[in-house]
């Protein structure tokens, strides 16, 4: 036998003559099987750790934990706050499990949430984003249409959440996506066919795949301004969805269906008295149904929750309790310049009757905030002043009609 062929694999011994190609090093040979080998335990190792650096950004609580950090910035709403923690923590469950043989597989539990809007809806999904350190994107349903028309496709959903994260697409394909006013793309009447339907179902069918779970090639810079950009491959199996609406007119659904149950049922509902003021409470996935959304979407959206009207009790909250609440980011933003600033129960009370009586919801804390406090910040900080307390009688010079009926136009 010739030198050359004597030589043979450091690694699983085989003979030259018994191999395809034998490569040599400095003191050793290795063969293509064991290259192949070395290369497929490499990538396994990789994709490992990648993983692991995943589960370790991934910080998970367990629901009684989730509903705790959302309870510092969300004031009420008890009922989605729970649904939401479960369901956010059996979604990352699923990011997390195994792929071991007994065929169970966790399904998605992406979250579709009812509510006037005001009521924090958007809060909520943003503040589990910020607990569980996940890219965050919000898209308007409305401006989306189906492929092919004027509007945004609906891949674009994916555009801002490649942004969000910073065009890390591992990380965006566990982030979190909001999509708002979900209501708006409900089918216009029952028939489904008669005419075409660009903005409505044509858009929930577009969305289905997404929702489920899909691999889409994303425009990064979104629109079709820059056509010649690259496409970049998006799965969205693992992003979690929730979908915010406020299902305007949904309470005559529901309430027709709950009386139509009171007939069927006999007197059953005597024991347990429908709140009239309330009907959000009873709302079932059904009723989104009869709102206009196809089944197969409501499907996708497995977990229904619903958001309380907020009364006077729950603005008042609002203006203070949250972690990062309207009044604390004043009382830091005076301090700064050295001003000691409160407000009087007093005030406290005027500014939530004034956003009660002029409809102005949560949102109109903050610009009733601004009106009354404006004057102060343009003037205090060039002054000797180190005290600032906000009576009734202080809010109520600064909140002009006028100012109040401006606040009433842009909400
Ligand atoms: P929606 O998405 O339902 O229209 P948002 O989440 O945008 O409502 O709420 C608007 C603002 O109102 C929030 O940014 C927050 O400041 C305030 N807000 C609404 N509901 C609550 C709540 N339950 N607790 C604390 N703040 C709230």
């Amino acid at each position: 036998m010739s030198k050359e062929q004597n030589l043979q694999c450091s690694f699983c011994g085989r003979k030259k003559p018994e191999t395809d190609l034998l490569i040599a090093g400095i003191d050793a040979h290795i063969c293509d099987k064991c290259i192949e080998q070395a290369h497929g335990i490499v990538e396994e190792e990789v994709l490992e750790a990648q993983t692991n650096d995943l589960s370790k950004d991934l910080i998970l609580k367990k629901p009684m934990e989730i509903k705790g950090f959302l309870d510092e910035y969300i004031i009420g709403q008890t009922q989605t706050k729970k649904s939401m923690s479960v369901a956010v923590y059996n979604h990352y469950k699923r990011l997390l499990q195994t792929k071991d043989d007994d065929d169970v597989e966790i399904e998605k539990s992406n979250i579709v949430l009812v509510g006037e809007t005001g009521t924090g809806k958007t809060l909520v999904a943003r503040t589990i984003a910020k607990m569980l350190n996940v890219p965050f994107s919000i898209v308007d349903a409305t401006v989306l249409t189906q492929a092919g028309y004027v509007g945004e496709d609906v891949e674009s959903i994916l555009t801002r959440l490649l942004q969000a994260a910073d065009y890390d697409v591992t990380k965006a394909e566990r982030g979190i996506v909001f999509i708002d006013e979900i209501d708006k793309i409900a089918r216009k009447g029952d028939n489904p066919s008669i005419t075409r339907d660009v903005s409505g179902e044509g858009v929930q069918q577009a969305l289905l795949k997404l929702l489920e779970g899909t691999v889409v090639n994303v425009a990064p810079k979104g629109g079709r301004k820059h056509p010649d950009q690259k496409f970049i491959e998006v799965n969205t199996q693992d992003i979690l969805f929730i979908a915010g609406g406020a299902f305007s007119g949904i309470d005559r659904i529901i309430s027709k269906r709950l009386n139509m149950q009171a007939v069927g049922f006999g007197a059953s509902l005597d024991e347990d008295k429908v709140d009239e003021e309330n009907l959000l409470q009873y709302i079932i996935p059904s009723d989104l149904k009869s709102f206009g959304l196809i089944p197969e979407i409501i499907g996708r959206l497995p977990v229904l929750s619903y958001m309380n009207p907020l009364d006077a009790k729950t603005l008042r909250a609002i203006l203070t309790e949250p972690k990062n609440s309207i009044i604390k980011q004043y009382e830091k933003l005076f301090a700064m310049d050295g001003i000691e600033f409160s407000m009087t129960e007093e005030a406290y009370k005027y500014i939530v009757d004034k956003a009660i009586e002029y409809k102005l919801g949560a949102r109109g804390l903050r610009s009733l905030c601004e009106a009354i406090l404006t004057d102060a910040m343009f003037e205090l900080p060039s002054s000797d002043e180190t005290k600032l307390i906000v009576t009734q009688e202080y809010a109520e010079a600064k909140l002009t009609k006028t100012a109040l009926k401006k606040l009433k136009a842009v909400s």
